[in-house]
C-alpha cells in the first residue's frame, strides 16, 4: 500500500475535542490489518541506521513505536503521561494550546549516548515530541531523530524541531 493509500485510512471527525477542530483519527488505520502493516513497513524504511531504540509519546505513539521497535529489533521506551511510571522519573513540562501537561521517563532505560528514534501518530505544533526530545536528551540519550504517521504542517513542528536539531518525517500531511 502507497502512502496515499494510507491516506484514505484515516478517519476526519469535525468537531472534536472542540468545535473548529478536524481531529484526525488513526484508529480506522490501525483496524486494517493491511493498513497497520504497511504503515509500520513505511516507518521501518524511515528509521536511520543506528537507532538503538524507539521512544513512543503515550498513548498513541505506543502504537506505532512499539510495533516498530519489534519490526527493528530494538528495544521501546515510553514516554508517559505524568504520574504513571511505578519508579522514579524525570519529566518535563510543556504548554498545551489550552493549560500545560507533562511527559516522564525512567531515565534507568537509556544508556548514554543511545541514539533513539522519537515516534507518534501525529504532529502538529511540535509541543510534545520537543518535551519528549528534551526528556530523552536529558537522560543522557541522542534523540536527532522523530517520524509520525501524520504532520500537519501549518501548525509548524516540523520547523520547531529542526531548530532543535531533529531531523522528523512523517507519511502523510494533511493541510
Ligand atoms: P502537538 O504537541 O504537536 O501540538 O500535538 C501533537 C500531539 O497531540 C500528539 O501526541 C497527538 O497524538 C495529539 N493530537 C493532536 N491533534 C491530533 C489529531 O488531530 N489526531 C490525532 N490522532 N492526534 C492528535
Amino acid at each position: 500500500m502507497t502512502r496515499d493509500d494510507l491516506k484514505t485510512l484515516i478517519r476526519t471527525v469535525p468537531d472534536f475535542p472542540a468545535a473548529g477542530i478536524q481531529f484526525r483519527d488513526i484508529t480506522t488505520l490501525i483496524a486494517d490489518g493491511r493498513g497497520l502493516s504497511a504503515t509500520i513497513d513505511h516507518l521501518a524504511r524511515l528509521a536511520p541506521p543506528g537507532t538503538a531504540s524507539v521512544a513512543g509519546i503515550e498513548a498513541r505513539g505506543f502504537i506505532f513505536g512499539t510495533a516498530l521497535a519489534a519490526r527493528l529489533g530494538v528495544g521501546f521506551i515510553p514516554v508517559r503521561k505524568a504520574g504513571k511510571l511505578p519508579v522514579e522519573t524525570i519529566g518535563q513540562d510543556y504548554a498545551l494550546e489550552y493549560g500545560e501537561a507533562r511527559v516522564e521517563i525512567d531515565p534507568t532505560l537509556l544508556s548514554p549516548g543511545e541514539q533513539v528514534l522519537l515516534v507518534d501518530d501525529l504532529i502538529a505544533t511540535g509541543g510534545t515530541a520537543l518535551a519528549a526530545a528534551q526528556l530523552l536528551r536529558r537522560a543522557g540519550a541522542r534523540c536527532d531523530n522523530a517520524l509520525f504517521v501524520i504532520d500537519l504542517p501549518e501548525l509548524g513542528g516540523a520547523d520547531r524541531l529542526r531548530d532543535a536539531g531533529i531531523a522528523s518525517h512523517a507519511l502523510m500531511d494533511f493541510a
